[in-house]
């Protein structure tokens, strides 16, 4: 069956169409400019930017795929988490698709979605397999025993997220929003030994209590202070430097637990997903890292990891393939959808 899948939870709106395991077309439009002057994404422009661009996605997706929407067999959408407003225009542009053609409408979760982007590039993932998810909202460990049905949270971030933590970072060093793809540009010019910055929950009480869990706040003040102790003794901040050695902690904690996870559940599969999976470090990171604890790593090309509509066509596929009940037209939106919920009806 050909899926469609339809993305609206946060500043992307995507439209892919899906069969199995391969992307057919694909269309992407990001309202991203209009909220750097706000230095982050505003809900209320979000919202309009989606329902300007859902229409003219949805043509471009078919064109892309060569095909028209009478050829698609069932229709996905994201139905959580994300931004209320957002998710509705999403939403409701799914089911007036699967009105009008009289086909299944499917409501999925943005974070297994964000997983399964990965068998777009790779094939059937296979499980168990642990997945790191690393986003601006999101920051989970999670134990895949069946994309489609069964996903357990190991762990996740007990305040800020990665993404934010890269975006908090950058403003504080005069880059513009978003942060993360600047920063990472930056940092190709530094070192990252440079400065020791911490990594937080690895040890002592604080990594018994949280194993896999993760921590940005400390790391981002302690990159602020520094910052400022530099200014004020009057001396130039290697931006560079604190760059590289910024994001080299924020990889260091997310692989070592990641590859610990693994370890600890006898699993030799790992899976990165999320927006902040495009940083450049933590991809070598997890390469290096990955081979030498004889674990196979699995990291979709960056236009997957970012928000898309083809991880959820590519989510919503999987979930059609099970046999899964659809949603019907009530389907609501949860901006605040549990990793658990991989699939709402
Ligand atoms: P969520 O999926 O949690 O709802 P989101 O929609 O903001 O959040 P994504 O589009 O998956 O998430 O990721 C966006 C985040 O990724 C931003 O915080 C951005 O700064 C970060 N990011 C993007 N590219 C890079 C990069 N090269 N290095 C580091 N961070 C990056
Ligand atoms: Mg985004
Ligand atoms: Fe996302």
């Amino acid at each position: 069956p050909i899926v469609l899948g339809i993305e609206s939870s946060c500043d992307e709106t995507g439209v892919a169409l899906v069969r199995g395991t391969t992307l057919l077309g694909d269309a992407l439009a990001s309202s991203v400019d209009e909220h750097v002057r706000f230095g982050g994404v505003v809900p209320e422009v979000a919202s309009r930017a989606h329902l300007e661009a859902i229409v003219p996605m949805l043509e471009r997706a078919c064109a892309d795929a060569g095909l028209t929407l009478a050829d698609v067999d069932a229709v996905a959408v994201t139905a959580g988490p994300g931004l209320a407003g957002a998710l509705m225009v999403g939403v409701s542009a799914a089911k007036a698709v699967a009105w009008a053609l009289d086909r299944p409408l499917y409501g999925v979760n943005h974070l297994c979605a964000h997983v399964c982007a990965d068998v777009l590039d790779h094939g059937p993932l296979p499980e168990p397999t642990v997945a790191l998810l690393v986003s601006g909202g999101h920051t989970d460990l999670l134990l895949v025993r069946d994309i489609a049905t069964d996903v357990e949270a190991l762990g996740r971030t007990i305040d800020d997220a990665a993404g934010e933590a890269f975006d908090k970072v950058a403003r504080v060093l005069g880059v513009p929003y978003p942060g993360g793809p600047h920063l990472d540009r930056l940092a190709t010019q530094g070192d990252s030994t440079a400065i020791r910055f911490p990594r937080g929950l690895t040890s002592g009480r604080d990594l018994e209590r949280h194993r896999f869990d993760f921590s940005f706040s400390g790391l981002k003040t302690a990159v602020v202070r520094w910052v400022q102790e530099r200014e004020r003794a009057g001396l130039d901040v290697p931006v560079a430097d604190v760059a590289a050695s910024f994001a080299e902690a924020v990889a260091d904690v997310l692989t070592r637990k990641a590859i610990d996870a693994c370890r600890t559940h006898g699993i030799t599969d790992l899976q990165i997903g999320g927006g902040v999976t495009a940083n450049s470090q933590l991809r070598a990171m997890a390469e290096e890292r990955c081979a030498t604890a004889g674990i196979n790593l699995r990291v979709p090309r960056v236009r997957l990891c970012t928000d898309n509509g083809a991880m959820v066509a590519a989510l919503g596929a999987q979930v059609v393939a099970r046999g899964l009940p659809p949603a019907g037209l009530g389907l609501g939106t949860d901006s605040s959808l549990p990793v658990s919920s991989v699939s709402v009806v």
